[in-house]
């Protein structure tokens, strides 16, 4: 089929990972005609992506598409263990009542098959103990197999068309309107709207502004473990120390995924990282989970770990004509917390419901999209402001590398041993249920005075001076580390 002949498509979706295949499926449903350009749709093998938050969770149901974590040896996930200098703290994610205070209505036309918003039962995942539990839950699985079920079930919408290539630009119109994508041997494809989810290494974002590029805080290197001893089986384990945060989940009965995390703003090299990890992390962690991980250390070959960069990148408005970017192509954060696909599949359902009223012919209708999109910027803020914010400024202190940032590190610490609200509150906040900037900005000030307040206790009366003194850089450093970043998030 040459270029011409090819057919207008309503939208036309860069990139099949998280996000594109569930704006696919749904505004397949919403009876669009879909296209989905993807270079790579043989199950990829990455480290990213594989502990999915409850408000994830939530949002794959809106959008009819929970069953994506079934028949993959998914593991529930109940909370989260902390680990600091040989103290362990075990907090569970939310009871149910925060979820439900929540909008948890379907996208328009996402459920057509009554029970697609329901997760299944399969050989590691029970539907009744869900159902059951008091509280929310997570989800850990291996990334490749859950982006397989996503695009399988946005491939089975017959108004969505699979294209297996590289897209290497955009088409524009004489009024430089995108208007379409050309794909590499391939050619010219049109559609009314383009939207571009090509993720952390986004080609396109440009787009939105030249000057629109990620930073880089460190690196996360990943390892699989086999059949490792886990502190706490079922919950995500962060595990903090004189080295960098360490980040643990079982992906499946047999298999943990670790991310260490490595100070360093470039791809650290290899011999520089297994000495990091041999040296300083392995010595450190929990015993019973040290054989797992020495074992996977020594594994033979070059493929002992992989390395992604931590990249953070606040979302602009989308106000480029015919062309919008949701994902990682839009905002990315600090996969600390696990939040990239909560906040993506949030505004995957948010901006679903926004467009669900706009006709086809309207799609390229320049007006009505930017109103619709100043909208989804606004109101998308309500959820990203707080897991971006939060990512940075929770790795920052637990990645503590200066005096000050050291004793808010046993500050937070200890705050969540007090248990009650000091731990119900920032686990309402990580797991993207509970979506108010206040109780952010409260509880990390609250972390800040209770660190003061334990440090003038360890000075004692001699060292009341010094702890006076520090108390005024704490609450400086504290200061330094939230409200820069908090005012960037919400006037972006
Ligand atoms: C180390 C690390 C760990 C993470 N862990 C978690 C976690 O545990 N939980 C969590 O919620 N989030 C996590 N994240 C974030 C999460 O992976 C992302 O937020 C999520 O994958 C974003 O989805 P996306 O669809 O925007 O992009 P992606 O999932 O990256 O998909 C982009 C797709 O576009 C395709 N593509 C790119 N360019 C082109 C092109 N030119 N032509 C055709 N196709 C193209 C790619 O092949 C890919 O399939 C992590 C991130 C990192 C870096």
């Amino acid at each position: 089929m040459t270029t011409e002949d090819r057919p207008l498509y309503d939208v036309i979706i860069i990139g099949a990972g998280v996000i594109g295949p569930c704006l696919a499926k749904n505004l397949a449903r919403q009876g669009r005609k879909v296209l989905i350009a993807e270079r790579e749709w043989s199950r990829p093998n990455r480290i990213v992506g594989e502990l999915m938050q409850p408000s994830g969770l939530k949002a794959l149901k809106q959008l009819g598409m929970i069953k994506a974590i079934n028949n993959i040896d998914a593991i529930e996930v109940d909370g989260y263990y902390i680990e600091f200098d040989g103290q362990e703290v075990l907090i569970d994610y939310p009871s149910k009542n925060v979820e439900s205070a929540l909008d948890n209505s379907p996208v328009p036309d996402a459920i057509k098959k009554g029970d697609e918003d329901k997760i299944g039962s399969d050989s590691t995942i029970s539907a009744k103990r869900w159902e059951e539990s008091p509280n929310v839950k997570g989800a850990g699985f291996t990334h490749g197999d859950f982006l397989m079920n996503l695009r399988a079930q946005a491939l089975a919408e017959p108004n969505v068309t699979k294209l297996d290539g590289n897209v290497t630009g955009l088409v524009k119109d004489d009024q430089q309107r995108v208007c379409g994508i050309t794909v590499a041997d391939q050619g010219v494809f049109k559609g009314r709207l383009i939207i571009n989810c090509d993720g952390i290494y986004s080609k396109f974002r440009k787009e939105i502004g030249e000057d629109y590029v990620p930073t880089v805080g460190s690196y996360f290197v990943g390892m699989e473990l086999t059949d490792a001893d886990l502190p706490a089986p079922h919950h995500g384990h962060v595990l903090l120390g004189k080295h960098a945060p360490v980040l643990m989940y079982q992906i499946d009965p047999h298999h943990s995924r670790v991310l260490c995390a490595y100070r360093s703003k470039t791809l650290p090299r290899r011999a520089d990282v297994l000495k990091y990890l041999h040296n300083d992390v392995l010595p450190q962690l929990p015993k019973k989970l040290q054989p797992s991980f020495e074992a996977a250390l020594n594994k033979d070959g070059q493929d002992i770990y992989k390395a992604m960069p931590n990249q953070y990148l606040t979302a602009r408005l989308n106000n480029n004509p015919g062309f919008i970017c949701i994902g990682d192509s839009l905002n990315m954060r600090h996969p600390l917390t696990g939040g990239g696909m909560t906040v993506g599949l949030n505004d995957a359902v948010l901006f679903l419901k926004m467009i669900a009223d706009v006709k086809n012919e309207d799609l390229d209708n320049e007006e009505i999209i930017l109103e619709k999109m100043i909208d989804f910027h606004n109101e998308r803020k309500s959820l990203d402001v707080i897991i971006n914010t939060l990512s940075i400024a929770l790795y920052t202190l637990f990645a503590a590398d200066s005096r000050y940032l050291t004793i808010l590190q046993r500050g937070v610490f200890a705050y969540f041993l007090r248990g009650g609200s000091c731990v119900e509150e920032p686990i309402g906040l990580l797991s993207g249920l509970i979506p108010s900037i206040w109780t952010l900005f409260f509880n990390f000030f609250a972390v800040a005075f209770y660190a003061c307040r334990l440090n003038i206790q360890a000075r004692g009366i001699i060292g009341f001076p010094l702890a006076l003194f520090e108390n005024v850089g704490v609450l400086i450093t504290a200061s330094f580390v939230l409200l820069p970043l908090l005012l960037k998030e919400i006037l972006s």
